[in-house]
């Protein structure tokens, strides 16, 4: 691995948590979130501030390769320290921002992760494919978002499809989530099930309605349902799940 690959490594925050979206909604893990995301201006919902937090873990482009130890090893410090006051937990978590964004140094970190036995669980935007290839290997479970043109102002279909056919081909144990606004439209939904069902029907999908921010709202309760069937007709698991933690006051 050539250390120019290595870019700014910008962490907003660590710390232990319950997983709040999805079919692993109420496990406690630790989370890593990364800053920046490549769909900046991005998702109409995004709640992930651009620039890190007070307790921010920051290293400018790696120089040498004492330097990217090291910070790998604070980073580890810091999760084998929630592990002891706050643990057991049941997987970490690489969250954003766009996790991806910072491979390189995804590989060394998950490789100590797994010394301490506990699963990695990426939760990503699923458009950096090529990224996601160098380290599918070593994913226990991916969480992957469909992001919809009326959220994110673009289409991501093309990049979605290759990076769930490489996550089913790798058999990582997958979910998928979209997010529900009241812009959503049925063919956004159709066109998300059919490039999931073409790819494996048994992948899990979590149609998670929004929380209200930034004046974006969910869908009618009569909409969300609507929804859930269609999907069923294609996928064998189709589950409406909200944000938890939010519910929670939780992080
Ligand atoms: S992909 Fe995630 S981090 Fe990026 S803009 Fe959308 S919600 Fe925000």
């Amino acid at each position: 691995m050539k250390i120019n690959q290595f870019k700014k490594l910008d962490i907003q925050e660590v710390f232990s948590s319950i997983q709040g979206e999805g079919i692993f909604v109420g496990e406690k893990q630790i989370f890593i979130r990364f800053s920046r995301c490549n769909l900046r201006p991005g998702c109409s919902y995004c709640d992930t501030k651009i620039k890190p937090l007070n307790n921010t873990f920051s290293l400018n482009p790696a120089k040498n390769k004492t330097e990217i130890k090291n910070a790998i090893n604070q980073l580890i410090k810091l999760i084998k320290n929630l592990e002891t006051t706050s643990g057991p937990h049941h997987s970490v978590s690489l969250t954003g921002g766009e996790p991806l964004l910072y491979v390189d140094y995804l590989a060394l970190l998950i490789s100590q992760i797994k010394k301490m036995k506990l699963k990695t669980y990426l939760e990503t935007n699923g458009t950096c494919y090529k990224q996601f290839e160098k380290i599918k290997n070593k994913i226990d479970i991916l969480a992957m978002d469909i992001k919809l043109p009326t959220d994110c102002r673009k289409s991501y279909w093309r990049e979605h499809k290759k990076f769930l056919t490489l996550a089913n081909n790798k058999k990582i144990f997958t979910f998928i989530k979209i997010v529900l606004t009241a812009k959503t439209t049925q063919q956004e939904i159709q066109t998300s099930v059919k490039l999931i069902a073409d790819i494996n029907k048994n992948i899990p999908l979590i149609l998670q309605p929004v929380t209200p921010v930034k004046k974006i709202f969910p869908p009618k309760n009569n909409i969300i349902l609507a929804y859930q069937s269609l999907a069923g007709k294609h996928l064998k698991e189709v589950r409406v799940i909200p944000q938890i933690h939010k519910i929670l006051g939780l992080k």
